[in-house]
């Protein structure tokens, strides 16, 4: 596997500056087009499994996260408070549980809105040092596919089923793999919140969640969340280091400090569950490992460029901006190689990790139609420019990792 990082800056996919700071990446126009992808799937992907989605702000007073226990068990990794005032300090969110327990209590709950499903991409931050900072991977500021599901106990191994489900369907979708699947405990010490029945019990709803399946799984002392166990699903990246890309764990803790609760219906007051997920982890993480898995060659649905316009010669650029101008419209990322920058040769090649090349002689321009390149090296008879859209947009719309259909 190539490392994402000489690839990233090769394929002009994102860079960093010293100016801005170690572990802050800025995304390239390329680099965006895949994030934007991948977000849009993410989120059409949880519209469909029954989440709603919700923004909330980045950062936090530290009275929130002394409630919800980050500070005292996670603050280490956290950035140092800002003043403002001598009432105020203000913390860069290390994780969106708060802010999302928060806005389940923000008005009463009925057990008829559980399971509730909160998703949100949103940001949050982790102070590490900048000697273990690099590429996407170890980043500062991280962009999270979260979400948390407030449900009862008995709804949990459902829940956390269900979104082991969406976790497979999206490394099928993106080409990640081969993955492994990791129960991660807790371990000794105070990092972790003292309650050895509530820990044994999430434990055992993970299990029946990943025993439903058929998951093959291994154990992991020390590697839980300071607030509950969680399933986590490892891949390995091009230096071999393995790393946490998809997570499912069940929290009784934070329900508790938060002092969340639903009316059941027996009119009492209920404690719910947190079961919070994560399908692709950091957007940062995700691409890292996408660029090192394809090598930059993406599926279609995902690549920065989906189709390159090829005139033969200058006689076709009105034909060949025509084509491009309706990919544009059909929402396709097309670009056009201007046959003043090369011979034809020359431009195939350039664009060789481009999913479509539509290359247009004298008889393509004049016929409406276009001979296309499929990047796996075959040629196909010209087609109709309308077809070869047509086409094209279901591969992209479906996600799907065949390039052509037959
Ligand atoms: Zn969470």
């Amino acid at each position: 596997m190539p490392d994402h990082r000489k690839l990233g800056r090769e394929l002009e996919l994102f860079d960093t500056d010293p100016l801005i700071g170690a572990g802050l990446p800025y995304w390239l126009p390329a680099g965006a087009a895949i994030r934007h992808s991948l977000e849009e799937y993410i989120r059409r992907e949880e519209r469909r499994a029954g989440y709603q989605h919700v923004y909330s702000p980045v950062l936090g007073k530290r009275e929130l996260y002394e409630l919800s226990g980050h500070w005292a068990h996670y603050r280490e990794d956290m950035f140092p408070p800002m003043e403002l005032g001598a009432e105020e300090e203000l913390v860069l969110r290390p994780s969106l549980c708060p802010h999302h327990a928060v806005m389940f209590r923000s008005r009463s709950r009925s057990y008829r809105e559980l399971p509730l499903r909160m998703a949100e991409l949103g940001g949050m931050y982790r102070s590490e040092r900048s000697g273990v900072l690099g590429g996407l991977t170890r980043v500062r500021a991280i962009q999270l596919n979260d979400a948390h599901i407030f449900c009862t106990v008995e709804q949990v191994a459902e829940e956390a089923r269900g979104a082991l489900e969406l976790i497979r369907r999206a490394h099928r979708a993106l080409g990640i793999g081969p993955v492994r699947y990791r129960l991660s405990l807790a371990g000794d010490g105070a990092k972790y919140v003292a309650d050895p029945e509530l820990w044994r019990r999430s434990a055992e709803l993970l299990e029946q969640a990943l025993d439903g399946l058929g998951i093959e799984y291994e154990r992991a002392k020390g590697e839980a969340a300071f607030y509950g166990p969680k399933i986590d699903v490892q891949i390995t990246d091009s230096a071999g280091r393995e790393a946490t890309l998809s997570t499912v764990q069940v929290d009784f803790h934070q329900p508790a400090r938060f002092d969340l609760h639903y009316v059941g219906p027996d009119g009492a007051k209920h404690r719910p569950v947190m079961v919070h997920r994560s399908i692709i982890g950091s957007v940062e993480r995700a691409v890292a490992q996408l660029i090192e898995q394809h090598g930059g060659a993406f599926p279609a649905w995902l690549a920065p460029v989906q189709l390159a316009v090829l005139p033969v010669s200058e006689e076709q650029l009105p034909a060949a901006r025509a084509l491009l101008a309706r990919a544009r419209e059909l929402d396709l990322r097309a670009e056009l190689a201007d046959p003043r920058e090369g011979s034809l040769g020359a431009r195939i090649r350039e664009h060789r990790l481009v999913p479509y090349q539509a290359v247009l002689g004298a008889k393509e321009a004049a016929d409406g139609a276009a001979a296309l390149r499929l990047r796996d090296g075959r040629r196909l008879e010209p087609l109709p420019v309308e077809r070869v859209l047509a086409e094209l947009g279901a591969v992209v719309a479906d996600q799907r990792a065949e390039l052509w259909p037959h």
